[in-house]
């Protein structure tokens, strides 16, 4: 999303006469599109302002700036705007509204918008020339308790399909020949009658288009006709990205993920009957506050038992103000040791199924 987003940011402001720089050194204006989800994220991009030296204009911009807001002043007196991620679309004119000069030495926020408008998704600026993100929802409205999304992002919206359909015909007049749907939660879309389910349909059957992909589905949402779908759109590739999260139930409902254990089991069951031979990938958060050692041993043993081609495996990150991060932390050295420790197993599954071996789960 933040890869689109900033893409965005470039096709707006090459609009209004700014040129994208290949190498730092020579940019005037640094503008840093930024991510909260996790804590490592954050610190990162403090310390790549603090290596600037307030040699540069600085502006800190997406999710880190919604979160931060007037704080990111405090917090390093180099940044001179913060813009949220709902308001991009007035970057041209923040830049555009001060000299140089003045700009250093005033300082600016715009973190209020709750819309974008729709006309950002069509500066006709791709990075890759045979590939487009394609965003067809924003914002979040299912609040896991661990996750920033909701609070920065804001609500869920959707884009019209008819909007999505017209950016992705331009794009492959510009020669793309392949798009990544993307949303936080892509099975949640809904535009009228159009779910996510018709807007594949409609996707597939655009002419000069030749691949098709999307991020990330959310398990609750994940229906058997949106398996069909991806057996049947021939330019739909054969994969699914499911985060589980856990193998605890417990542990599922304090996150607020909105299913059990069984019902993802069931999901990825008929996905396979469904889709023979699609790979499947997912996301596990090790070390989430209270979790036991008996229900990370749950974790374990369902990573191990679904055989995930691969898994993003993250260690519990607080983000301040979220449901859990009012909970009980566990040590980090505990975290650490339970992370590595799935970490070596799903290493393990991964290199057996690439390898085609059938003992890949023992
Ligand atoms: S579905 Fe949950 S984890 Fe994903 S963005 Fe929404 S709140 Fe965050």
């Amino acid at each position: 999303m933040n890869v689109r987003d900033s893409e965005v940011i470039c096709g707006l402001l090459q609009k209004a006469g700014y040129r994208i720089c290949a190498d730092d050194h020579n940019a005037d204006i640094i503008i840093f599109n930024t991510c909260s989800v996790r804590k490592h994220a954050e610190d990162r991009v403090w310390s790549l302002i603090g290596s600037y030296k307030g040699s540069k204009i600085i502006g800190l911009v997406g999710c880190m700036a919604q979160n931060y807001r007037e704080r990111a002043f405090q917090r390093d007196s180099s940044i001179s705007f913060v813009v949220g991620p709902q308001d991009i679309h007035k970057l041209p004119d923040i830049l555009n509204k001060f000299n140089v000069k003045s700009l250093l030495e005033r300082k600016i926020w715009e973190t209020d918008g709750t819309l974008r408008p729709e006309e950002i998704y069509h500066t006709d600026f791709f990075q890759d020339k045979n590939h487009a993100y394609v965003v067809i929802s924003e914002g979040c409205s299912n609040f896991c308790s661990y996750c920033i999304v909701p609070y920065v992002r804001g609500a869920l919206r959707h884009r019209k399909h008819k909007n999505i359909l017209d950016e992705i015909r331009k794009a492959i007049d510009g020669g793309i020949t392949k798009v990544t749907l993307l949303g936080q939660n892509v099975n949640a879309y809904q535009d009228g009658r159009v779910n996510f389910t018709k807007l594949l349909e409609r996707v597939n059957g655009l002419s000069r288009l030749k691949e098709i992909d999307f991020f990330t589905s959310h398990p609750k949402d994940a229906s058997i006709e949106f398996f069909k779908a991806i057996r049947d759109l021939d330019k739909l590739a054969k994969r699914l990205h499911l985060p589980l999260q856990s193998g605890s139930d417990r542990i599922l409902k304090l996150m607020n993920r909105g299913y059990k254990v069984k019902d993802y089991l069931a999901l990825i069951d008929s996905y396979r009957k469904i889709v023979k031979g699609g790979l499947l990938t997912t996301d596990i958060i090790v070390g989430f506050p209270t979790e036991t050692i008996e229900e990370f041993k749950e974790t374990y043993s369902l990573v191990k038992e679904a055989g995930f081609n691969a898994a993003y495996i993250f260690k519990y990150s607080t983000r301040p103000g979220t449901e859990a991060a009012k909970m009980i932390e566990l040590k980090l050295e505990e975290v650490n040791k339970r992370h590595k420790k799935i970490l070596d197993l799903q290493r393990c599954i991964s290199k057996g199924l690439k390898s085609g071996g059938t003992d890949a789960k023992n």
